[in-house]
């Protein structure tokens, strides 16, 4: 099972990616997530991202489908992926064709979700992650339990205005991918 999910930031692929994951049996293959550890860890990977990700911009495609192969070649992904923030960009999503063609792999399908820009800044104003456990959170709608809601943490780059540069590069150069 090869399954893409497309959408703007904070519009719930990541929420419905892991209850697609663990239903379907594959793994989630989140690029957001993997420059994030990347990030903290410090490792090269993580110097080259950072400050693409801080001002909301887009990490250059060499970079993202170094780390999709990568991903793709665990053992676990051998059946297939759900993909969550990737491809982004036509030349992306071409590539990605490419790499499933050279395994033999095909795509089953892409589900766009479709969240009007309002609610987006809404949910994502309110988001906060346990950076102990990845799991994500929301001040109104799925509020941290007390153990936790010391220690969770806002995205840098889920600031109101970095949410509305990412609203606009994802209209820029993701929304054609619907298309596509
Ligand atoms: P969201 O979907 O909420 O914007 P992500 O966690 O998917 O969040 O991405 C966070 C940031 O990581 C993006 O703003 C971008 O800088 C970078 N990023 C993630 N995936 C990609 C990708 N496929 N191509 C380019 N940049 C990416």
């Amino acid at each position: 099972m090869h399954l893409i999910l497309l959408g703007a930031p904070g519009a719930g692929k990541g929420t419905q990616g892991s209850l697609l994951a663990e239903r379907l049996g594959v793994p989630k293959i989140a690029t957001g997530d993997i420059l994030r550890l990347a990030v903290r860890a410090g490792t090269d990977l993580g110097l080259k991202a950072r400050s693409y990700m801080d001002a909301g911009e887009l990490v250059p495609d060499d970079v993202i489908l170094g780390l999709v192969r990568e991903a793709l070649r665990a053992d676990a992904a051998r059946t297939g992926a759900i993909f969550d923030g990737f491809p982004r960009t036509v030349g992306q999503a071409r590539a990605l064709q490419e790499i499933l063609a050279d395994e033999g792999r095909a795509l089953n399908a892409v589900l766009a979700l479709e969240v009007p820009a309002d609610a987006i800044v809404e949910r994502m104003s309110g988001r906060r992650t346990d950076p102990a456990t990845g799991e994500v959170y929301h001040l109104r709608h799925n509020p941290p339990p007390p153990a936790v809601a010391d220690r969770v943490i806002q995205r840098p780059d889920d600031s109101v205005e970095t949410v509305r540069h990412r609203l606009a590069v994802y209209d820029a150069m993701t929304a054609p991918l619907v298309e596509f």
